[in-house]
């Protein structure tokens, strides 16, 4: 009989975040495809857990999931886990779930943590309609163009971001995002969990006050407030805040007399962003 893949989620940091069921499955499975075995071990050891593990990571995931395809039709059953919450989720698994798909096999996943929603799920923000948005570009021109993608979307919005870039992130989150609400949720489920709430100004200077800047960051970004034209702006909220988009941004600055060329370098440079970003965004060229 095939076997199946079972794709388990592991815990982000405390070793009680993991389901009754997940650990049955990791000890009852023939094999534990993970990111790093090294990693994975720990938990394995935790738990007494001693099934044989391989590793799946993104430099071998190609070859590695047709090899543990042919496993599972020759009746293997397969757990995939990442380093810590979900797999797939900003991790590796998906060549091998979609292989599997392919060829026939059950995929049955085993829900747990992930960042992304224990983040969600406290931070204060509408969780009614969320963008999981992954990590942010290392570099703040594609940074920024990637908040431009994103920012006039209805939803509470989600990143990742690694502690040597986080500030820098906050910089360019405030220049994109104004003063929307922003939540900072670090270390989740550890000992030094935190979350931090305000504006993408305010905590950047809260973080940049710190001598160190250590932990895992999950970025949350409220969605834009619904505005009437002529609206006051928020309490908290600056009256140069940018809130339009590109186009519109452009529009003003050709009302302020600019030449269309011009008020599209203007509103480059303000936004951080190339001129031929802007140019593409506004005349689609
Ligand atoms: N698959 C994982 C999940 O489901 O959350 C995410 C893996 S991704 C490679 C790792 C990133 O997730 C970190 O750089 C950080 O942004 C976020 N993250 C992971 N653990 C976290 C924690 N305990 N607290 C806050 N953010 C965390």
């Amino acid at each position: 009989m095939t076997g199946k893949l079972y794709v388990v989620a592991t815990p982000i940091g405390n070793l009680e975040d993991i389901t009754m069921r997940g650990v049955r499955i990791l000890r009852e499975c023939s094999i534990i495809a993970c990111e790093d075995t090294r990693q994975t071990h720990k938990l394995l050891e935790h738990f007494g857990i001693t099934t044989p593990a391989v590793s799946y990571h993104e430099h071998n995931e190609a070859a590695r999931a047709a090899e543990l395809v042919g496993k599972m039709e020759e009746g293997s059953s397969i757990a995939l886990v990442s380093d810590a919450g979900t797999p797939l989720i900003s991790d590796p698994g998906y060549r091998l779930v979609r292989a599997a798909i392919d060829a026939g096999i059950t995929v049955v996943p085993i829900p747990g943590p992930s960042a992304s929603l224990g983040a969600l799920s406290a931070s204060g923000l509408p969780s009614d309609a969320f963008r999981f948005c992954g990590f942010l570009p290392p570099k703040s021109s594609q940074r920024r163009r990637a908040l431009e993608e994103v920012r006039a979307d209805a939803a509470t919005l989600i990143f990742y971001e690694s502690p040597h870039r986080i500030v820098d992130a906050l910089e360019d989150i405030a220049a994109v995002m104004g003063s929307r609400p922003v939540v900072i949720a670090r270390e989740l489920t550890k000992l030094h969990e935190e979350f931090l709430r305000g504006t993408a100004s305010q905590i950047r200077e809260t973080l940049a006050a710190r001598p160190s800047i250590k932990g895992e960051f999950t970025v949350l970004i409220g969605k834009m407030p619904d505005r009437k034209p002529g609206d006051a702006p928020e309490s908290n909220e600056s009256s140069d805040t940018p809130v339009l988009s590109l186009k519109d941004a452009v529009k003003a600055a050709e009302k302020e007399g600019l030449s269309h060329m011009d008020a599209i370098k203007r509103v480059a440079k303000e936004r951080g962003l190339g001129k031929r970003d802007v140019y593409r965004e506004v005349d689609g060229g």
